[in-house]
């Protein structure tokens, strides 16, 4: 078993580094991909944890990006090189992006009546500070019944608290994880489109145009046609295939490591070897 995307607490996981390295090898995973947001934090500080426990560890992160006036996420997997210094400094300024969008969030917040500092949040986070870590400064401070109610309420797109941070074009995000020898996989297609599946089937088709080289096929929120109809897209788009559970640890309880939502995942360990082929390449 493999699971090739999940989050530490150096995003907006709560599992730090070494937690996720034992419960990955504790529930018999051979290989685990770390894919936190923006940083490579969580992979730099689990890096030694793997090697003492022999677990294959693949680096990766997990960009949003803008694409067709859209927030989509995109992964970035290393099996073969480490990423670059000028990926690691690119993402200094998401980063710094990243906190212009706390600060207008806070205030959005304070604008609804809710009494919320920036501190406060940013003791949650590590590395950096994400809606989730809101999420849970909402649920303590009793202005929401859990982080998903909090989402609801005040953190979603569609919700009055919702600020715009300024993402980075998804054309930009693939040609910088290309030119540090990475592998750009579309990450959880459902989400793209929901199920239009004409839409996805043409925007996979421009993706591919732009230099995407894999879609994540498996993942905790895909159904099975889901993934069959995903298989055929990598398929006709001559395109390699990524998953993972998308573990969160406590900030997404229904999420479990290396098998999804009530055991939904079966990540094909076959998957590692072809990613390695793709960065090869
Ligand atoms: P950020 O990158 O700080 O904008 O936070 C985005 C993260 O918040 C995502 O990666 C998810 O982990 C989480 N998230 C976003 N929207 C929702 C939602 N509607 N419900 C629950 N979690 C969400
Ligand atoms: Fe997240
Ligand atoms: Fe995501
Ligand atoms: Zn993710």
């Amino acid at each position: 078993m493999i699971d090739l995307h999940t989050h530490t607490d150096r995003s907006d996981g709560t599992s730090t580094p070494a937690e996720l390295i034992a419960e990955a090898k504790g529930m018999g995973l051979s290989a685990l991909g770390i894919t936190d947001h923006d940083t490579f934090a969580g992979y730099d500080a689990a890096v030694p944890f793997a090697e003492a426990a022999g677990l294959e560890l693949i680096c990766g992160i997990e960009l949003s990006t803008r694409y067709q006036g859209q927030s989509v996420h995109l992964l970035g997997y290393f099996p073969v090189r480490p990423p670059s210094k000028e990926l690691r400094k690119w993402l200094d300024f998401m980063l710094e992006m990243r906190r212009d969008r706390n600060n207008r969030l806070i205030a959005k917040l304070q604008s609804l009546d809710v009494d919320i500092t920036l501190a406060e949040v940013e003791t949650m986070g590590r590395t950096l500070t994400g809606r989730p870590h809101f999420a849970r400064v909402l649920v303590d401070k009793g202005y929401a019944k859990d982080i998903q109610n909090a989402f609801d309420l005040y953190l979603d797109e569609s919700a009055r608290g919702f600020v715009q941070r300024q993402e980075v074009s998804m054309e930009e995000a693939l040609e910088r994880i290309l030119a540090s020898g990475g592998v750009p996989s579309l990450a959880h297609p459902v989400r793209v489109a929901k199920n239009n599946w004409e839409k996805l089937a043409a925007y996979v088709e421009d993706l591919a145009g732009l230099g995407l080289r894999a879609i994540e096929v498996y993942h905790s929120d895909h159904s099975p046609e889901n993934v069959s109809f995903y298989q055929s897209l990598a398929q006709r788009n001559n395109l390699g295939i990524t998953g993972g559970s998308d573990f969160h640890g406590a900030n997404k309880p229904l999420i479990a490591l290396g098998t999804g939502k009530r055991n939904n995942l079966h990540v094909p360990n076959e998957l590692l070897e072809d990613l390695r082929t793709l960065a090869a390449h």
